[in-house]
């Protein structure tokens, strides 16, 4: 194994460190946890709460959540808690009245949280507004527990490049990256053919498009493994959420999108395959449990012990295995072509995916049109000549908005038109 500092992918990837360093673990760690009231967060405060002897909290953030805040903030002796909704402020400040904890609100509290000096920050705000807070630790040289897949969706270049000038280290939590992250180990860069990520294929795996295209948001809403919020849950049905996947695997790793394969595995046991120059295909497996990705990136490099029920493959009996369906579910076949498209285009598919899960849960659109808006916003994006590579936050942002605004304008005729 490689000595102290060496990381993964050398001079092109050092942001996402694949090899070891034992040297570098030691004493207690402080931790920052930016969405500690969402679900990432839950179980990310669970995995502290069973671990205290080797964690120190400086700080937590929400949304609106005070309460949840405060009482986490109280569990944990935090340092700092903050939440994004300046309406909440003096809702935290009597909660946590009587404490030493200090507070404050804004967004640009938030930054505030994610600039003070914990070694360790999950980056678990959800949408656009986890972009800022994930950069502000980024910059400062932190080792960042990235959920959020906006940071790489709508920035995934720049984002990187900032890690990497600042000697950050990105530790993948989505449990297919944080898959590649520890199959990747076992071979150089030189070595890699190619990686696998699995999807469950969702509800709808076994469906016929006419029945995919009228289907409820309470169907939508049935995953068959795991337990997440609700847009996740409708983009897995979608496989939208396989598709920001692929595009985040290719920015995280500096993959091209002919080195990333999506493979339908129902059981959601493995989660991620890394295949090297020897056929020699490298996996990880677990339950489907996001504490146990979670787990790997608060422990790294050691790991701590972690409270998710065992493997018991003897059990579960069979893994199985398809090949996905890009017609059936165009949504994944739009994260390839946005990805190979580039300049600004990942960035124009996540948007105008929020902008349709949105309008397909207030019931304005069937499920089938998701997939729609997103190619008609893309083809009129690419239409309209703004392609553009992304050079900072506020670049990506812009885009974001505007390609909301360019989705929201198509959703009319989208609603309109029969599959
Ligand atoms: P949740 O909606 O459960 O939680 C989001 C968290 O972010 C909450 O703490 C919320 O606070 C906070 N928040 C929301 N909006 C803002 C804002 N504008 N400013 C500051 N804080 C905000 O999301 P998840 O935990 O499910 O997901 C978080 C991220 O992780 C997402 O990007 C998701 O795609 C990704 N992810 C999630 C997985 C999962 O299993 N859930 C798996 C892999 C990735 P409040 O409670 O006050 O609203």
């Amino acid at each position: 194994m490689a000595s102290a500092a060496v990381l993964w992918f050398g001079e092109q990837m050092s942001a996402v460190p694949l090899r070891n360093n034992k040297a570098a673990a030691s004493a207690i760690r402080t931790v920052t946890v930016l969405g500690a009231t969402g679900s990432i967060g839950d179980s990310t405060m669970d995995l502290l709460r069973g671990a205290r002897d080797r964690f120190r909290v400086e700080a937590l953030t929400a949304n609106g959540n005070a309460q949840a805040l405060a009482k986490l903030a109280r569990e944990f002796n935090a340092r700092f808690a903050a939440v994004a909704d300046p309406s909440k402020l003096s809702e935290l400040k009597e909660a946590l009245a009587g404490t030493r904890i200090e507070c404050a609100a804004g967004e640009s509290a938030i930054i505030e949280a994610a600039a003070r000096p914990a070694d360790w920050v999950m980056a678990a705000v959800s949408g656009a507004a986890g972009l800022k807070p994930a950069l502000a630790a980024v910059d400062r040289g932190a080792s960042v527990a990235l959920a959020n897949k906006e940071c790489l969706v709508c920035a995934g270049d720049f984002f990187m490049q900032r890690a990497q000038t600042a000697g950050a280290r990105i530790l993948p939590a989505d449990s297919e990256h944080n898959a590649l992250f520890q199959a990747l180990s076992s071979g150089n860069r030189e070595e890699l053919v190619r990686v696998i990520i699995t999807a469950s294929g969702g509800p709808f795996r076994t469906w016929a498009p006419a029945d995919i295209e009228q289907a409820t948001l309470e169907q939508a809403l049935k995953h068959p493994n795991w337990s997440m919020g609700q847009k996740i849950t409708i983009d897995s049905a979608s496989m939208m959420n396989k598709g920001l996947e692929v595009i985040e695997a290719s920015y995280l790793f500096a993959l091209t999108p002919d080195q990333i394969d999506v493979l339908v595995h129902p059981q959601s046991i493995i989660h991620g395959m890394v295949e090297f120059s020897d056929r020699s295909v490298v996996a990880q497996l677990g339950t489907p449990d996001m504490r146990i990705p979670i787990a790997h990136c608060l422990g790294w490099p050691d790991r701590i012990v972690g409270p998710s029920a065992k493997l018991d493959l003897a059990k579960i009996g069979q893994l199985t295995f398809e090949a996905p369906d890009f017609e059936r579910f165009p949504g994944l076949r739009l994260a390839y072509e946005s990805l190979r498209t580039g300049r600004g285009a990942t960035t124009v598919y996540n948007a105008a995916n929020e902008v349709a899960v949105a309008a397909f849960i207030a019931g304005k659109i069937r499920f089938g049109a998701i997939a729609r808006l997103v190619e008609a916003t893309l083809n009129d994006w690419i239409r309209s000549g703004n392609l553009a590579p992304l050079t900072s936050a506020d670049d990506a942002i812009s885009v974001d908005h505007n390609a909301r605004n360019r989705a929201a304008s198509l959703l009319p005729q989208i609603a309109r038109k029969a599959s």
